[in-house]
């Protein structure tokens, strides 16, 4: 398994784990960019964005419905979610993942 998230999900790599479930993860961002930054990802290894169908996009509902429970448990109700999809938007890992920000004012527009 060649996939960094799909390591971090076996438990081959650990991470700071914030919330776990039968479909998603959520941990802290190893390399922060702001005060809070986490990230959320579907157990199942999507790509990308790109990927989405009607038959798997309902996990990107569940990460939707779930940020906001994580966000109140680490004391923010102001944040940025980030979706970077593909290398010419900053895609580093190429398995889905929601970055949540937090903890300071975020620019707009992003760089
Ligand atoms: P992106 O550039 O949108 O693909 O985001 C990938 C994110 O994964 C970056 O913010 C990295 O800091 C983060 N990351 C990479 N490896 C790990 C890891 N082992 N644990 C936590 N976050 C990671």
């Amino acid at each position: 398994m060649d996939c960094i998230f799909c390591r971090i999900i076996a438990g081959e790599i650990p991470s700071a784990k914030l919330y776990e479930d039968d479909s998603i993860l959520a941990f802290k961002d190893v390399s922060p960019q702001a005060p809070v930054h986490f990230l959320v990802i579907p157990k199942e290894h999507i790509p990308s964005a790109n990927a989405l169908t009607a038959e798997n996009v309902g996990v990107v509902a569940h990460i939707f419905e779930t940020i906001p429970k994580i966000a109140a448990q680490l004391g923010v109700t102001d944040y940025r979610i980030v979706n970077n999809c593909g290398e010419a938007a900053g895609q580093t890992v190429h398995h889905l993942h929601f970055h949540i920000l937090a903890g300071r004012n975020l620019g707009w527009p992003p760089g």
